[in-house]
């Protein structure tokens, strides 16, 4: 480790992506030294995935699939990674049937046992689609282009099991993310990037790390190394509110049990995830060799349920959630010597590309910062 005459030039809080493509291009580009610290005994924060004991690749964190429409994102983690081409699709059980989500001309065919055209089931849903004055939340975004019923089936009980709240209660953007199509696209994603990490997640991330100028520190929780190890910068990527010591109260964030099964069967369902929106208490079965392309003679599963109370997977977005938010943000532009990044350190509903382009953005902002 660094003696005090020689101290690292940047810590990194958070060995997940936000801190992985610092470290590589604070190392690689700037010659800094870099210690990565992550309080987990792994690196990749929640995209960390791993060969279980029967030899799956499993996503410990739940199933991540990559997709992207930047360009720059997608070349920048392809120097650490060669790419297996992947479309994700996804089918949702509703009143006894497996149907296409997002909802697409098969899905109400299916559903309503009918055979529409892509112009008929347009009809259908303006014919059903409920005028609002505004689109604010997620019910807003969803009543407004399909209707009460179909929002019923599909999303009003998935979202309070995933979330604890009624789509009322959340931003517009969270449904937002779900399409609605009247032509037969099964896909999840019509990104112009979708492809998986060939060798996985892991594998890239230990190749962005492995440089001379970063060391890595597990099971540490960054407050054990403060006035130990010498550092000049910090880069923080876990949750803002516990960096400031909950200061103005806690942000909420929503957490998920996982619970991974390995079965004696090749092949347990015909999807790589099956929602279910109105079943059970977990939302969804994820089935990780469709992800990950493997072929093995058994299948491992991971079932989702999510819970109020455990590590802070999801930043809720709603609107008191983001004020509090805010004030936190505050806080951080004031605090020199630290700069906040990442889905917890900026309390942002960020798929892992975002997070990829924010902290390239952050890089461009230091090196600017170390010019001046
Ligand atoms: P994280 O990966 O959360 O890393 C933060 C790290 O900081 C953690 O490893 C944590 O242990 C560490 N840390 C926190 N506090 C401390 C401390 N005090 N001291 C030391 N270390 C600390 N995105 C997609 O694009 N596609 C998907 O399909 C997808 N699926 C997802 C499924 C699930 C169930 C979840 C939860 C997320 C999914 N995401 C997906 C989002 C994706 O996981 C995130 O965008 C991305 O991993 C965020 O990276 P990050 O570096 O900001 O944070
Ligand atoms: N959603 C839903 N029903 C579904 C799929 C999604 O109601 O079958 C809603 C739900 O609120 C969910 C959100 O849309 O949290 C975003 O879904 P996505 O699959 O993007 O969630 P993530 O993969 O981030 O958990």
């Amino acid at each position: 480790m660094s003696s005090t005459a020689n101290p690292f030039d940047y810590v990194i809080v958070g060995v997940g992506f936000s801190g992985c493509v610092l470290a590589d291009r604070l190392a690689r580009e700037m010659g800094k030294r870099v210690l990565v610290i992550d309080k987990r005994n792994h690196i990749g924060g929640n995209a960390y995935d791993c060969v279980n004991r029967e030899g799956i690749l499993i996503h410990k964190y739940g199933p991540h699939i990559f997709h992207t429409n930047s360009r720059e994102v997608f070349e920048y983690l392809g120097k650490f990674t060669e790419w297996r081409l992947y479309q994700h699709r996804v089918l949702a059980s509703v009143d006894g049937q497996l149907v296409p989500m997002p909802i697409n001309l098969e899905t109400v065919n299916n559903l309503y046992g009918l055979r529409l055209s892509s112009k008929d089931v347009e009809s259908f849903f303006a014919e059903r689609a409920e005028q609002r004055e505004s689109i604010r939340t997620s019910e807003d975004v969803v009543v407004s282009k399909i209707g009460e019923e179909l929002y019923r089936k599909f999303f009003k009980n998935y979202t309070i099991k995933q979330w604890g709240l009624d789509p009322s209660e959340l931003d517009s953007q969270v449904a937002a993310r779900i399409p609605f199509r009247v032509n037969s696209d099964p896909r999840y994603f019509t990104d112009s990037y979708q492809a998986m990490p060939r060798y996985g997640y892991t594998h890239m991330f230990e190749n962005m790390l492995d440089h001379a100028n970063i060391k890595i520190l597990l099971q540490t929780d960054y407050k054990e190394i403060q006035g130990v190890i010498p550092y000049k910068h910090m880069i923080y990527s876990g949750p803002i509110d516990e960096y400031f010591d909950y200061r103005f109260g806690k942000l909420p964030y929503r957490s998920l049990e996982f619970k991974h099964e390995t079965l004696e069967m090749e092949y347990f369902q015909t999807a790589p995830v099956v929602n279910y929106p109105n079943d059970y208490a977990f939302t969804r079965i994820t089935e990780f060799k469709y992800l990950t392309g493997q072929k093995h003679a058994k299948t491992s599963i991971v079932y989702e349920y999510p819970k109020a109370e455990g590590d802070p997977y999801y930043p809720i977005p709603r609107p008191e959630n983001t004020a509090l938010y805010h004030q936190y943000q505050e806080l951080a532009k004031e605090t020199r010597g630290v700069d906040f990044t990442g889905r917890l350190g900026t309390y942002r509903y960020y798929n892992m590309d975002q997070v990829v382009a924010q902290a390239l953005t952050l890089y461009k902002k230091i090196v600017q910062r170390e010019s001046e």
